[in-house]
């Protein structure tokens, strides 16, 4: 059941998503060459423990820690570990936080240092690829709007959109009705003011196809290409899309 949020829980959402910004933005300026990811995952700990937030996704359905770092053709719910970030690489952060009862969940890619320019070009696209599909997001449209929107961007820079992973809904739960596919496979649910949707294609400068690791976490391109992901939580209004995170 799709779940409408009143005005009041917005309020806390939008608050909630401001504190995740200002980790992510954190993350940002940590994330360098000779980086371990597991540092990285500290950093969210400390920075949610300063900002009274609890990272939604620790042991989220046995998820071992509080922050997905996908590393390259790594797509996404990678573990962070032992692994050293290494000049040229991409990393896709992906994050979530709970406050007074609810989450909000965003990722950005990063390059590691200087990348090449397929690289760069390919987390400009899944970035830009966010903002049409959020474009879309507005009371009484169909969430195919979005999905078509973010394929329709994609395909047309060459690149091509992850299927088996969507977006979704968030709030008093992590996911929530509706997924939000990033391509076109039906109308969906409409809109509606109210609804909190978290919207995030992964974008492979390869293929669509993916495969799963043997820690059955983390996901990556089944051909080995790059993989971009960006994501935001917003609010749709009867305007444009308020973004939360
Ligand atoms: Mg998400």
């Amino acid at each position: 059941m799709v779940i409408i949020k009143s005005t009041e829980e917005i309020v806390i959402m939008r608050k909630c998503g401001k504190i995740l910004a200002a980790i992510l933005d954190k993350l940002r300026t940590e994330t360098r060459p000779g980086i371990k990811t597991s540092q990285l995952d500290i950093i969210v700990a400390e920075e949610s423990g300063k900002r009274g937030v609890i990272p939604s996704f620790k042991n989220y359905r046995g998820f071992p820690a509080n922050l997905c770092v996908s590393v390259n053709d790594e797509i996404v719910h990678g573990i962070p570990g032992e692994r050293i970030l290494q000049e040229g690489d991409i990393v896709s952060l992906d994050v979530g936080a709970k406050l007074d009862g609810f989450h909000t969940d965003a990722a950005i890619t990063i390059g590691v240092g200087r990348i090449s320019k397929e690289a760069e070009e390919l987390i400009a696209v899944t970035e830009g690829s966010l903002k049409s599909g959020i474009a879309q997001a507005t009371n009484g449209v169909w969430v195919d709007d979005i999905s078509s929107a973010i394929q329709h961007y994609v395909e047309s820079k060459g690149f091509s959109v992850v299927r088996e992973y969507t977006g979704h809904g968030v709030g008093r739960d992590l996911h929530e009705e509706p997924p939000i596919p990033n391509f076109a496979v039906g109308k969906g649910p409409l809109l509606r003011r109210g609804m909190t949707l978290a919207i995030e294609p992964m974008v492979n400068a390869g293929g669509w196809r993916t495969k799963l690791a043997a820690n059955q976490w983390m996901v990556l391109t089944a051909d080995g290409s790059l993989s971009a992901h960006f994501e935001h939580t917003i609010a749709v209004t009867d305007n444009e899309a308020e973004i939360l995170v």
